[in-house]
C-alpha cells in the first residue's frame, strides 16, 4: 500500500438542530475560530452539514469561508421523479454541497435504511459529482458479541459490491460505533484504530493505492478533550461530530486538535 499524506476532515452533523438564525450564528462563529487560527484550514478540512431547509441559507455565510457543507442523506434515487419527499442528489449539488452523509445509524435505525439502499444513496451521490460519507458502525451488543469487524465488513461490503473500489477513492469513510453517539461514551483511541485499520485493510485487499489514500473519521461523543488523541491513531483522519458541532468554540478546537496530527 502507498501511504499518501491524509488531510484530516472535521466535520459536523447539525442533525435535526437549528434554525437560520442560530445557523447563521454558528457558521459565523466556526468561520471567526478559524481565521482566528488562521493555517488551521491548510492543515484540516472542515465541513458542516445542517438540516435540508437550511442549506441555502447556511451556505451563504459559509460560501465566503473555507467550510464545506454538505447535506444529512439524500435520495437513492437519480431524479428528479415522483419521490415525494425525498432530495435528490443532484439538488445538493446544486446548492454547492460538496459531501453527504449516507447511512448515519440514526437513519439505519430509525428509519429501516439497509445496507443496500445505502449503498444506492451512495452511488446516486457520486453520479450527482458529490461525495458521499459512507457511515458505518456495531450496535453495543454486536460489540459485545464479538461482531464488530463482521458488521463494518459487510456494511462497507455493500457498498464496495454495488460501487466497485475505485470509487472509495471519492468518497470518505467515517466509522461511528452506535453506542458511542450522543452517549457521552466515546471508543478508546485503540478500539477506533482497530476498526479504522480493519477497514483500510479491507479496501487494501482490493486496491492499495485507494487504501492509503481514502480518509477514515471516526464519530462517537467528540470533543475538544479527546480529539486530539484520537486523530493521533494513525488510521484515523479527522472525526464527524454531532453534538460539539453545535459549539463554535469547541467545533474549532476539535479542528485544531485534528490539525495537529
Ligand atoms: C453523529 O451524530 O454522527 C455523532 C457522532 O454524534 P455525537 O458526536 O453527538 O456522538
Amino acid at each position: 500500500m502507498i501511504v499518501i499524506v491524509r488531510k484530516p476532515l472535521v466535520a459536523g452533523n447539525w442533525k435535526m438542530h437549528g434554525s437560520r438564525a442560530s445557523n447563521a450564528a454558528l457558521v459565523g462563529g466556526i468561520a471567526a475560530g478559524l481565521a482566528r487560527n488562521a493555517p488551521l484550514t491548510a492543515r484540516c478540512d472542515v465541513a458542516i452539514f445542517p438540516t435540508f431547509v437550511h442549506l441555502e441559507s447556511v451556505a451563504a455565510v459559509a460560501a465566503a469561508t473555507p467550510i464545506a457543507w454538505g447535506a444529512q442523506d439524500c435520495c437513492a434515487e437519480p431524479g428528479p421523479g415522483a419521490y415525494t419527499g425525498e432530495v435528490a442528489a443532484s439538488s445538493l449539488q446544486e446548492l454547492g454541497c460538496r459531501y453527504v452523509l449516507v447511512g448515519h445509524s440514526e437513519r439505519r435505525a430509525l428509519y429501516g435504511e439497509s445496507d443496500e439502499l445505502v449503498a444506492r444513496k451512495f452511488v446516486a451521490a457520486q453520479a450527482a459529482g458529490l461525495v458521499p460519507v459512507l457511515c458505518v458502525g456495531e450496535t453495543l451488543a454486536e460489540r459485545d458479541r464479538d461482531e464488530t469487524h463482521a458488521v463494518v465488513a459487510r456494511q462497507l461490503g455493500a457498498v464496495l459490491e454495488r460501487a466497485g473500489v475505485a470509487a472509495l477513492a471519492r468518497a470518505v469513510v467515517a466509522y461511528e460505533p452506535v453506542w458511542a453517539i450522543g452517549t457521552g461514551r466515546t471508543a478508546t483511541p485503540a478500539q477506533a484504530q482497530d476498526v479504522h485499520a480493519f477497514i483500510r485493510g479491507r479496501i487494501a485487499a482490493l486496491d492499495g493505492n485507494i487504501a492509503g489514500s481514502v480518509r477514515l473519521l471516526y464519530g462517537g461523543s467528540v470533543k475538544a478533550s479527546n480529539a486530539h488523541e484520537l486523530c493521533s491513531m494513525p488510521d484515523v483522519d479527522g472525526g464527524l461530530v454531532g453534538g460539539a458541532s453545535l459549539n463554535a468554540e469547541e467545533f474549532v478546537a476539535i479542528v485544531a486538535a485534528a490539525a495537529r496530527k
